[in-house]
Protein backbone atom coordinates (compact mmCIF):
# COMPACT_ATOMS: atom_id res chain seq x y z
CA UNK A 1 0.00 0.00 0.00
CA UNK A 2 1.26 3.54 -0.72
CA UNK A 3 1.25 6.68 1.54
CA UNK A 4 -1.56 8.61 1.35
CA UNK A 5 -0.22 12.33 0.94
CA UNK A 6 -2.53 14.28 -0.73
CA UNK A 7 -6.02 13.99 0.59
CA UNK A 8 -8.02 15.61 3.13
CA UNK A 9 -9.62 13.00 5.85
CA UNK A 10 -12.09 16.28 7.52
CA UNK A 11 -14.80 14.61 5.91
CA UNK A 12 -13.79 11.29 6.90
CA UNK A 13 -12.66 8.62 3.97
CA UNK A 14 -14.33 6.72 1.41
CA UNK A 15 -13.46 3.44 0.55
CA UNK A 16 -14.52 1.27 -3.00
CA UNK A 17 -14.13 -2.40 -2.13
CA UNK A 18 -14.62 -4.94 -5.33
CA UNK A 19 -15.41 -8.57 -5.29
CA UNK A 20 -15.42 -10.66 -8.23
CA UNK A 21 -15.62 -14.73 -8.58
CA UNK A 22 -16.28 -15.32 -5.07
CA UNK A 23 -18.03 -18.99 -4.94
CA UNK A 24 -18.24 -21.73 -2.34
CA UNK A 25 -18.30 -25.59 -2.09
CA UNK A 26 -22.33 -25.01 -1.06
CA UNK A 27 -22.39 -23.06 -4.18
CA UNK A 28 -22.46 -19.91 -2.90
CA UNK A 29 -21.76 -16.84 -4.95
CA UNK A 30 -20.56 -13.26 -5.20
CA UNK A 31 -23.57 -11.32 -4.30
CA UNK A 32 -24.32 -14.14 -1.19
CA UNK A 33 -21.08 -12.82 0.56
CA UNK A 34 -21.51 -9.20 -0.02
CA UNK A 35 -25.32 -9.57 1.11
CA UNK A 36 -23.91 -10.84 4.36
CA UNK A 37 -21.41 -8.18 4.66
CA UNK A 38 -23.41 -5.74 4.51
CA UNK A 39 -26.02 -7.34 6.81
CA UNK A 40 -22.72 -7.33 9.22
CA UNK A 41 -21.53 -3.81 8.40
CA UNK A 42 -25.05 -2.22 8.51
CA UNK A 43 -26.43 -3.34 11.77
CA UNK A 44 -22.42 -1.63 13.12
CA UNK A 45 -24.22 2.17 11.09
CA UNK A 46 -21.25 2.19 8.68
CA UNK A 47 -22.15 4.45 6.20
CA UNK A 48 -23.20 3.38 2.74
CA UNK A 49 -22.82 5.63 0.11
CA UNK A 50 -24.57 4.35 -2.95
CA UNK A 51 -26.27 1.06 -3.23
CA UNK A 52 -24.10 -2.03 -3.77
CA UNK A 53 -23.03 -1.99 -7.15
CA UNK A 54 -24.12 -5.64 -8.85
CA UNK A 55 -21.63 -5.09 -12.45
CA UNK A 56 -22.06 -7.03 -15.44
CA UNK A 57 -18.74 -7.60 -17.02
CA UNK A 58 -18.50 -8.88 -21.13
CA UNK A 59 -21.00 -11.40 -21.96
CA UNK A 60 -19.19 -11.97 -25.01
CA UNK A 61 -15.37 -13.64 -23.89
CA UNK A 62 -15.09 -17.28 -23.11
CA UNK A 63 -13.10 -17.02 -19.91
CA UNK A 64 -15.47 -15.47 -18.11
CA UNK A 65 -16.29 -16.12 -14.56
CA UNK A 66 -19.88 -17.67 -13.73
CA UNK A 67 -22.24 -15.29 -14.92
CA UNK A 68 -19.86 -12.36 -15.18
CA UNK A 69 -21.10 -10.27 -12.19
CA UNK A 70 -18.61 -8.02 -10.60
CA UNK A 71 -19.83 -6.50 -6.65
CA UNK A 72 -19.00 -3.10 -5.54
CA UNK A 73 -19.45 -1.38 -2.27
CA UNK A 74 -18.91 1.91 -1.48
CA UNK A 75 -18.32 3.23 1.96
CA UNK A 76 -17.63 6.25 4.25
CA UNK A 77 -15.41 5.94 7.34
CA UNK A 78 -13.73 7.77 10.13
CA UNK A 79 -10.72 7.60 8.94
CA UNK A 80 -7.87 5.09 6.72
CA UNK A 81 -7.06 3.12 9.74
CA UNK A 82 -11.09 2.43 10.11
CA UNK A 83 -11.05 1.80 5.64
CA UNK A 84 -8.52 -1.01 6.40
CA UNK A 85 -10.27 -3.02 8.91
CA UNK A 86 -12.66 -3.14 6.75
CA UNK A 87 -10.80 -4.62 4.47
CA UNK A 88 -9.06 -6.89 6.41
CA UNK A 89 -12.70 -7.91 7.60
CA UNK A 90 -13.82 -9.12 4.32
CA UNK A 91 -10.65 -10.88 3.62
CA UNK A 92 -11.28 -12.93 6.81
CA UNK A 93 -15.24 -13.37 5.77
CA UNK A 94 -13.89 -14.29 2.16
CA UNK A 95 -11.42 -16.70 3.25
CA UNK A 96 -14.38 -18.60 5.27
CA UNK A 97 -16.87 -18.22 2.89
CA UNK A 98 -14.28 -20.46 0.28
CA UNK A 99 -12.83 -22.50 2.67
CA UNK A 100 -12.30 -26.20 2.57
CA UNK A 101 -12.60 -26.45 -1.27
CA UNK A 102 -13.28 -23.71 -3.95
CA UNK A 103 -14.25 -24.83 -7.32
CA UNK A 104 -10.42 -24.67 -9.22
CA UNK A 105 -11.92 -23.22 -12.07
CA UNK A 106 -12.88 -19.81 -10.06
CA UNK A 107 -10.97 -16.84 -9.00
CA UNK A 108 -11.58 -15.35 -6.44
CA UNK A 109 -10.29 -11.74 -5.66
CA UNK A 110 -10.74 -8.51 -3.93
CA UNK A 111 -9.79 -5.20 -4.58
CA UNK A 112 -9.95 -1.44 -2.33
CA UNK A 113 -9.51 1.96 -3.94
CA UNK A 114 -9.41 4.97 -1.40
CA UNK A 115 -11.10 8.18 -2.70
CA UNK A 116 -13.01 9.67 -5.84
CA UNK A 117 -12.87 7.03 -8.50
CA UNK A 118 -9.84 8.48 -11.01
CA UNK A 119 -11.05 8.50 -14.72
CA UNK A 120 -8.23 5.78 -15.48
CA UNK A 121 -9.94 3.56 -13.43
CA UNK A 122 -13.27 4.45 -14.80
CA UNK A 123 -12.02 3.63 -18.23
CA UNK A 124 -10.58 0.55 -17.52
CA UNK A 125 -14.50 -1.01 -15.78
CA UNK A 126 -16.43 0.26 -18.59
CA UNK A 127 -13.80 -1.66 -20.79
CA UNK A 128 -14.16 -4.24 -18.78
CA UNK A 129 -18.51 -4.33 -20.21
CA UNK A 130 -17.59 -4.13 -23.49
CA UNK A 131 -14.21 -5.34 -24.64
CA UNK A 132 -11.65 -7.56 -23.46
CA UNK A 133 -8.83 -6.82 -20.57
CA UNK A 134 -5.72 -8.83 -20.34
CA UNK A 135 -3.82 -8.56 -16.87
CA UNK A 136 -0.95 -6.71 -18.09
CA UNK A 137 -2.94 -3.99 -18.92
CA UNK A 138 -4.86 -4.10 -15.72
CA UNK A 139 -1.32 -3.75 -14.01
CA UNK A 140 -0.44 -0.90 -16.26
CA UNK A 141 -3.92 1.16 -15.65
CA UNK A 142 -2.89 0.16 -11.83
CA UNK A 143 0.51 1.52 -11.95
CA UNK A 144 -0.94 5.45 -13.00
CA UNK A 145 -3.23 5.45 -10.05
CA UNK A 146 -2.64 8.69 -7.72
CA UNK A 147 -4.92 7.16 -5.03
CA UNK A 148 -4.58 4.41 -2.64
CA UNK A 149 -5.42 0.80 -3.30
CA UNK A 150 -4.74 -2.25 -3.31
CA UNK A 151 -5.86 -6.07 -4.22
CA UNK A 152 -5.78 -9.83 -3.26
CA UNK A 153 -6.26 -13.19 -4.93
CA UNK A 154 -7.19 -16.10 -3.44
CA UNK A 155 -6.11 -18.42 -6.12
CA UNK A 156 -2.36 -18.94 -6.29
CA UNK A 157 -3.03 -19.76 -10.14
CA UNK A 158 -6.01 -17.77 -11.60
CA UNK A 159 -5.99 -14.26 -11.35
CA UNK A 160 -8.50 -13.20 -13.44
CA UNK A 161 -11.05 -12.25 -10.08
CA UNK A 162 -8.79 -8.95 -9.79
CA UNK A 163 -9.99 -7.54 -13.21
CA UNK A 164 -13.65 -7.90 -12.01
CA UNK A 165 -12.84 -6.48 -8.54
CA UNK A 166 -11.13 -3.22 -10.20
CA UNK A 167 -13.97 -3.03 -12.92
CA UNK A 168 -16.61 -3.34 -10.68
CA UNK A 169 -14.82 0.06 -8.56
CA UNK A 170 -14.56 1.46 -11.85
CA UNK A 171 -18.33 1.38 -13.16
CA UNK A 172 -19.39 3.90 -10.96
CA UNK A 173 -22.56 4.31 -13.18
CA UNK A 174 -22.75 8.22 -12.20
CA UNK A 175 -23.71 9.40 -15.77
CA UNK A 176 -24.78 5.98 -17.50
CA UNK A 177 -27.77 4.36 -17.56
CA UNK A 178 -28.67 1.73 -14.73
CA UNK A 179 -31.58 -0.26 -12.88
CA UNK A 180 -31.86 -2.24 -10.07
CA UNK A 181 -32.18 -5.30 -8.62
CA UNK A 182 -33.85 -6.74 -5.86
CA UNK A 183 -31.75 -10.43 -4.77
CA UNK A 184 -33.49 -12.29 -1.79
CA UNK A 185 -31.47 -15.36 -0.31
CA UNK A 186 -32.62 -19.09 1.11
CA UNK A 187 -31.29 -20.28 4.48
CA UNK A 188 -28.83 -22.46 4.38
CA UNK A 189 -30.85 -25.81 5.16
CA UNK A 190 -32.89 -24.93 1.65
CA UNK A 191 -29.90 -24.39 -0.60
CA UNK A 192 -30.00 -27.27 -3.27
CA UNK A 193 -34.10 -28.03 -2.88
CA UNK A 194 -36.24 -26.63 -5.46
CA UNK A 195 -37.28 -23.06 -5.35
CA UNK A 196 -41.68 -22.65 -4.22
CA UNK A 197 -42.63 -19.53 -5.65
CA UNK A 198 -45.81 -20.34 -6.55
CA UNK A 199 -46.24 -19.03 -10.88
CA UNK A 200 -49.48 -17.62 -10.51
CA UNK A 201 -47.81 -14.86 -7.97
CA UNK A 202 -44.98 -14.57 -10.57
CA UNK A 203 -47.51 -13.79 -13.27
CA UNK A 204 -49.67 -11.37 -10.85
CA UNK A 205 -46.19 -9.43 -9.94
CA UNK A 206 -45.59 -9.09 -13.61
CA UNK A 207 -48.79 -7.63 -14.89
CA UNK A 208 -49.24 -5.69 -11.98
CA UNK A 209 -45.89 -3.99 -12.35
CA UNK A 210 -45.13 -3.87 -16.03
CA UNK A 211 -43.11 -1.34 -17.72
CA UNK A 212 -41.29 -1.20 -14.49
CA UNK A 213 -40.13 -4.62 -13.73
CA UNK A 214 -38.88 -7.00 -16.71
CA UNK A 215 -38.08 -10.07 -17.69
CA UNK A 216 -40.04 -12.22 -14.83
CA UNK A 217 -42.05 -14.75 -16.81
CA UNK A 218 -41.60 -16.39 -20.27
CA UNK A 219 -45.28 -16.80 -21.29
CA UNK A 220 -44.41 -18.54 -24.43
CA UNK A 221 -43.32 -21.26 -22.57
CA UNK A 222 -45.15 -20.49 -19.52
CA UNK A 223 -41.89 -20.56 -16.88
CA UNK A 224 -40.94 -18.10 -13.94
CA UNK A 225 -37.46 -16.80 -15.12
CA UNK A 226 -37.06 -14.71 -11.67
CA UNK A 227 -35.64 -17.92 -9.56
CA UNK A 228 -32.59 -19.47 -10.75
CA UNK A 229 -32.11 -23.51 -11.21
CA UNK A 230 -28.60 -23.95 -9.29
CA UNK A 231 -27.81 -24.88 -5.42
CA UNK A 232 -26.54 -21.48 -4.80
CA UNK A 233 -28.47 -19.63 -1.73
CA UNK A 234 -30.27 -16.93 -4.14
CA UNK A 235 -34.38 -17.82 -3.97
CA UNK A 236 -34.81 -15.10 -6.88
CA UNK A 237 -34.43 -11.82 -8.47
CA UNK A 238 -36.28 -8.85 -9.74
CA UNK A 239 -35.06 -6.30 -12.07
CA UNK A 240 -36.47 -2.91 -12.37
CA UNK A 241 -36.37 0.95 -12.81
CA UNK A 242 -36.98 2.09 -9.44
CA UNK A 243 -36.30 0.28 -5.70
CA UNK A 244 -39.48 1.06 -4.00
CA UNK A 245 -41.82 -0.89 -7.05
CA UNK A 246 -38.99 -4.18 -6.45
CA UNK A 247 -39.65 -4.10 -3.08
CA UNK A 248 -43.43 -4.01 -3.81
CA UNK A 249 -43.11 -6.25 -6.39
CA UNK A 250 -41.41 -9.16 -4.18
CA UNK A 251 -44.24 -8.35 -1.48
CA UNK A 252 -46.60 -9.67 -4.12
CA UNK A 253 -44.91 -12.91 -4.38
CA UNK A 254 -46.38 -16.08 -2.77
CA UNK A 255 -42.92 -17.49 -1.13
CA UNK A 256 -43.07 -21.11 0.12
CA UNK A 257 -39.94 -21.18 2.63
CA UNK A 258 -38.60 -18.97 5.16
CA UNK A 259 -36.42 -16.20 3.18
CA UNK A 260 -32.91 -15.18 4.94
CA UNK A 261 -33.30 -11.52 3.70
CA UNK A 262 -33.17 -9.81 0.56
CA UNK A 263 -30.68 -7.11 -0.72
CA UNK A 264 -31.09 -3.95 -3.88
CA UNK A 265 -28.29 -3.52 -5.89
CA UNK A 266 -27.61 -0.99 -8.50
CA UNK A 267 -26.73 -2.69 -11.55
CA UNK A 268 -25.70 -1.73 -15.63
CA UNK A 269 -27.97 -4.55 -15.76
CA UNK A 270 -30.71 -4.24 -19.06
CA UNK A 271 -28.82 -0.99 -20.14
CA UNK A 272 -27.25 -2.50 -23.53
CA UNK A 273 -23.83 -1.42 -21.75
CA UNK A 274 -22.16 -3.96 -23.32
CA UNK A 275 -22.98 -2.54 -27.06
CA UNK A 276 -20.95 -0.01 -28.98
CA UNK A 277 -22.00 1.61 -32.19
CA UNK A 278 -20.32 1.06 -35.13
CA UNK A 279 -20.51 2.30 -38.90
CA UNK A 280 -18.58 -0.21 -40.55
CA UNK A 281 -19.03 -4.38 -41.18
CA UNK A 282 -14.79 -4.45 -40.82
CA UNK A 283 -14.79 -2.69 -36.69
CA UNK A 284 -17.18 -6.02 -35.35
CA UNK A 285 -14.66 -7.30 -33.49
CA UNK A 286 -14.32 -10.55 -31.78
CA UNK A 287 -15.79 -10.61 -28.38
CA UNK A 288 -17.44 -7.52 -28.48
CA UNK A 289 -20.72 -6.23 -28.80
CA UNK A 290 -21.95 -4.35 -31.16
CA UNK A 291 -24.96 -2.00 -32.83
CA UNK A 292 -24.88 -1.93 -36.40
CA UNK A 293 -26.75 -0.48 -38.96
CA UNK A 294 -26.41 -2.32 -42.68
CA UNK A 295 -28.26 -3.81 -45.59
CA UNK A 296 -29.55 -7.53 -45.78
CA UNK A 297 -27.17 -9.18 -48.59
CA UNK A 298 -28.19 -12.66 -48.37
CA UNK A 299 -31.63 -14.55 -47.58
CA UNK A 300 -32.23 -15.63 -43.80
CA UNK A 301 -31.88 -19.84 -43.89
CA UNK A 302 -32.51 -22.21 -41.13
CA UNK A 303 -29.81 -24.62 -40.87
CA UNK A 304 -29.55 -28.04 -38.98
CA UNK A 305 -30.14 -27.40 -34.94
CA UNK A 306 -33.16 -24.62 -36.31
CA UNK A 307 -30.54 -21.73 -36.12
CA UNK A 308 -31.16 -18.79 -38.67
CA UNK A 309 -28.64 -17.18 -40.41
CA UNK A 310 -28.03 -14.56 -42.95
CA UNK A 311 -25.33 -12.26 -43.92
CA UNK A 312 -25.38 -7.60 -43.67
CA UNK A 313 -23.11 -5.58 -45.74
CA UNK A 314 -21.69 -2.49 -45.43
CA UNK A 315 -21.30 -1.70 -49.12
CA UNK A 316 -17.67 -3.14 -48.14
CA UNK A 317 -17.75 -6.00 -46.63
CA UNK A 318 -20.09 -8.58 -45.44
CA UNK A 319 -20.49 -10.76 -41.98
CA UNK A 320 -22.90 -13.65 -41.00
CA UNK A 321 -25.70 -12.92 -38.24
CA UNK A 322 -27.65 -15.49 -36.52
CA UNK A 323 -30.95 -15.88 -34.30
CA UNK A 324 -30.24 -19.21 -32.30
CA UNK A 325 -32.62 -22.08 -32.35
CA UNK A 326 -33.54 -21.06 -28.21
CA UNK A 327 -34.70 -17.98 -29.53
CA UNK A 328 -37.78 -19.40 -30.62
CA UNK A 329 -40.68 -17.09 -32.34
CA UNK A 330 -37.85 -14.36 -32.93
CA UNK A 331 -36.39 -16.44 -35.93
CA UNK A 332 -39.73 -16.57 -37.82
CA UNK A 333 -39.22 -12.55 -37.67
CA UNK A 334 -35.89 -12.84 -38.71
CA UNK A 335 -36.51 -15.78 -41.09
CA UNK A 336 -38.77 -13.00 -43.54
CA UNK A 337 -35.92 -10.68 -43.91
CA UNK A 338 -35.13 -10.21 -47.48
CA UNK A 339 -31.43 -8.78 -49.40
CA UNK A 340 -32.03 -5.18 -49.64
CA UNK A 341 -33.30 -4.10 -46.41
CA UNK A 342 -32.35 -1.89 -44.52
CA UNK A 343 -32.12 -3.26 -40.55
CA UNK A 344 -29.98 -1.98 -37.63
CA UNK A 345 -28.42 -5.42 -35.55
CA UNK A 346 -27.66 -5.47 -31.92
CA UNK A 347 -25.34 -8.54 -30.58
CA UNK A 348 -22.14 -9.67 -29.95
CA UNK A 349 -19.38 -10.90 -32.21
CA UNK A 350 -18.52 -14.91 -31.94
CA UNK A 351 -14.70 -15.61 -33.08
CA UNK A 352 -14.77 -17.86 -36.69
CA UNK A 353 -14.60 -21.53 -36.19
CA UNK A 354 -13.70 -24.37 -39.04
CA UNK A 355 -17.23 -24.24 -40.40
CA UNK A 356 -18.13 -20.49 -40.41
CA UNK A 357 -17.09 -16.50 -40.27
CA UNK A 358 -17.54 -14.20 -37.29
CA UNK A 359 -21.23 -14.39 -36.50
CA UNK A 360 -23.20 -11.19 -34.68
CA UNK A 361 -25.00 -13.47 -32.17
CA UNK A 362 -28.89 -11.39 -32.38
CA UNK A 363 -30.03 -10.23 -29.37
CA UNK A 364 -32.51 -7.60 -30.87
CA UNK A 365 -33.08 -6.19 -34.81
CA UNK A 366 -34.17 -2.83 -35.63
CA UNK A 367 -36.28 -3.26 -39.29
CA UNK A 368 -35.62 0.26 -40.62
CA UNK A 369 -36.70 0.16 -44.11
CA UNK A 370 -38.14 -3.04 -46.42
CA UNK A 371 -37.16 -3.18 -49.66
CA UNK A 372 -39.74 -3.67 -52.08
CA UNK A 373 -39.87 -7.49 -53.83
CA UNK A 374 -41.63 -8.05 -57.05
CA UNK A 375 -42.84 -10.91 -59.21
CA UNK A 376 -42.19 -10.65 -63.22
CA UNK A 377 -44.50 -11.92 -65.31
CA UNK A 378 -45.00 -11.34 -69.15
CA UNK A 379 -47.86 -8.86 -70.36
CA UNK A 380 -51.36 -9.56 -71.34
CA UNK A 381 -52.27 -9.25 -75.09
CA UNK A 382 -53.74 -5.88 -75.57
CA UNK A 383 -56.27 -6.98 -78.13
CA UNK A 384 -57.70 -10.67 -75.84
CA UNK A 385 -56.33 -10.66 -73.22
CA UNK A 386 -54.33 -13.40 -73.25
CA UNK A 387 -50.90 -13.81 -71.78
CA UNK A 388 -48.11 -13.01 -74.49
CA UNK A 389 -45.28 -15.32 -75.22
CA UNK A 390 -41.38 -13.65 -75.36
CA UNK A 391 -40.10 -13.45 -78.68
CA UNK A 392 -36.62 -13.84 -77.19
CA UNK A 393 -34.39 -10.89 -74.66
CA UNK A 394 -35.31 -7.31 -75.84
CA UNK A 395 -37.39 -8.61 -78.75
CA UNK A 396 -40.55 -8.01 -77.26
CA UNK A 397 -43.89 -9.89 -76.64
CA UNK A 398 -46.23 -12.03 -79.34
CA UNK A 399 -49.32 -13.34 -78.06
CA UNK A 400 -49.86 -16.96 -79.01
CA UNK A 401 -53.79 -16.95 -79.68
CA UNK A 402 -54.42 -14.04 -81.80
CA UNK A 403 -50.97 -13.34 -82.93
CA UNK A 404 -50.64 -9.80 -81.89
CA UNK A 405 -47.17 -8.71 -81.57
CA UNK A 406 -45.61 -5.63 -79.53
CA UNK A 407 -41.52 -5.62 -80.28
CA UNK A 408 -41.55 -2.63 -77.41
CA UNK A 409 -43.48 -4.94 -74.69
CA UNK A 410 -41.40 -5.80 -71.28
CA UNK A 411 -42.29 -7.71 -68.39
CA UNK A 412 -44.43 -6.16 -65.75
CA UNK A 413 -43.39 -6.18 -62.21
CA UNK A 414 -45.87 -6.85 -59.44
CA UNK A 415 -45.06 -5.90 -55.71
CA UNK A 416 -45.29 -9.08 -53.88
CA UNK A 417 -46.87 -7.89 -50.16
CA UNK A 418 -43.81 -8.10 -47.24
CA UNK A 419 -45.27 -9.72 -44.20
CA UNK A 420 -42.93 -7.62 -42.04
CA UNK A 421 -42.94 -4.21 -40.42
CA UNK A 422 -40.39 -1.69 -39.65
CA UNK A 423 -39.99 -1.34 -35.80
CA UNK A 424 -37.61 -3.14 -33.05
CA UNK A 425 -37.82 -6.69 -32.39
CA UNK A 426 -36.11 -8.53 -29.45
CA UNK A 427 -35.29 -12.10 -28.23
CA UNK A 428 -38.10 -13.81 -25.87
CA UNK A 429 -37.39 -13.03 -22.10
CA UNK A 430 -36.09 -16.59 -21.42
CA UNK A 431 -33.20 -15.92 -23.79
CA UNK A 432 -32.05 -12.77 -22.08
CA UNK A 433 -28.47 -11.80 -20.96
CA UNK A 434 -28.06 -9.87 -17.78
CA UNK A 435 -26.80 -6.93 -19.86
CA UNK A 436 -29.44 -6.65 -22.28
CA UNK A 437 -32.00 -3.33 -22.50
CA UNK A 438 -35.43 -4.51 -23.35
CA UNK A 439 -37.17 -2.81 -25.71
CA UNK A 440 -39.94 -1.73 -23.34
CA UNK A 441 -36.93 0.31 -21.48
CA UNK A 442 -36.24 2.37 -24.51
CA UNK A 443 -37.03 6.34 -23.29
CA UNK A 444 -36.80 5.43 -19.54
CA UNK A 445 -32.62 5.28 -19.69
CA UNK A 446 -31.38 7.10 -16.19
CA UNK A 447 -28.82 9.38 -16.74
CA UNK A 448 -28.11 10.81 -12.69
CA UNK A 449 -27.46 8.40 -9.98
CA UNK A 450 -30.48 8.66 -7.32
CA UNK A 451 -29.62 11.30 -4.87
CA UNK A 452 -30.32 9.05 -1.58
CA UNK A 453 -30.92 5.50 -0.81
CA UNK A 454 -34.52 4.08 -0.93
CA UNK A 455 -35.47 3.35 2.98
CA UNK A 456 -34.98 0.03 3.44
CA UNK A 457 -32.85 -1.57 0.91
CA UNK A 458 -32.20 -4.51 1.95
CA UNK A 459 -33.85 -6.59 5.17
CA UNK A 460 -32.71 -7.76 7.55
ZN1 LIG B 1 -54.15 -11.65 -78.27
Amino acid sequence: MMPVANMNYSDGVTIHIGFDDIDSPSGGCTTHLVYKLVLKWGSRSIKFIDYPGLIRLNPAIPWKTRGNGAVVLRLKVRDIDKAMDLYEEAISEINEYVSEFMHPESAPAIAFYIGEVEDKLKWLGYKAVRDVIPLDLLYRVLAKLRNTFGYHSFSEKRKRGIIGAFSAIGVTLQNTDYTYELIAYRKPEYWGKPRYVTKDSVKFMDKTTRGYTYVNYDYEEDKPLITPHGPDPVLLGIRGDEPGILVKAYNMLEINEPVDGWIIYRTNQLTDMHLRRITQVSKAYIYTGVILKARVSRRPRRIIGGHVIFSITDGISEIDVAAYEPTGGFRNIVEKLEPGDVIEVYGVVRPPSSRHGATINLEKIRIIDIAPKYRFEAPRCPKCGARMKSMGRGKGYRCPKCRYRDSSARKIAYPIPRTIKPGFYQVPPRSFKHLMKPIERFGKEKHKPPQKLYSPWHYP
